[in-house]
């Protein structure tokens, strides 16, 4: 059995409230992209960025990935064409106003992505008991997985509830208004098994470049 990285969420460290979908830390990413426009990161993942010249103790993520947050109240920290530069200060704050991150995502500062600034925020780990794996929760993810239809989520959410499941993030997210499209981390979370593989093909994703 592989050990695979738990997922963990980033929680405002003045109020708690969650920064981030759960994601996975990568390491050893090789090499980043560079053009202008795309994104920096898959979603689903991050990166500490420890880049000589740079302010160590960030972490990057895919602006999709962030949540519970909105622009700073100051404009002129969003300065910017068709997005945020990133280039004059934190831009984001969460949804209680505290500064939280800066995103970076015009069209001609490199490859778009959100940085968390060092010591605004704590890790969390995401709890998920083995039992809550149940024939019914298993079966529901499989087909989920492999349909890459996840309109069925909250029905999971039902079956991880029944199981004993109590964490809110699973199930408000099972729950919520907008099913992905390609991934679903609550269906890899239940189907651990397939956690390596999927880890795998972000790190690909990440590392094969032109
Ligand atoms: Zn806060
Ligand atoms: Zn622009």
């Amino acid at each position: 059995m592989t050990k695979t990285r738990p997922l963990i969420l980033f929680r405002c460290a003045a109020c708690g409230l969650a920064l981030t979908h759960p994601v996975r830390l990568l390491d050893e990413v090789i090499a980043l992209p560079s053009e202008d426009g795309v994104d920096l990161l898959v979603e689903g993942c991050c990166w500490r960025d420890d880049r000589p010249g740079r302010t160590t103790g960030r972490f990057l993520l895919n602006c999709k990935d962030i949540v519970n947050t909105r622009y700073h109240d100051d404009p002129r920290r969003t300065n910017g064409c068709c997005g945020p530069s990133g280039i004059d200060g934190v831009n984001v704050l969460c949804a209680n106003g505290h500064e939280v991150a800066t995103e970076c995502s015009d069209c001609w500062t490199g490859p778009h992505h959100t940085e968390l600034e060092p010591n605004t925020f704590i890790i969390a780990e995401l709890p998920f008991s083995a039992s809550w794996r149940t024939d019914t929760v298993l079966s529901l993810a499989r087909v989920m997985c492999e349909s890459r239809d996840f309109s069925a989520l909250p029905i999971l959410a039902d079956a991880l509830q029944d199981a004993g499941c109590d964490t809110d993030i699973i199930l408000n997210y099972c729950r919520g208004p907008n099913p992905p499209h390609v991934r679903c981390w609550v269906v890899d979370l239940v189907l651990n098994e397939e956690e390596r593989g999927a880890e795998e093909q972000m790190r690909a994703r990440v590392e094969v470049r032109p």
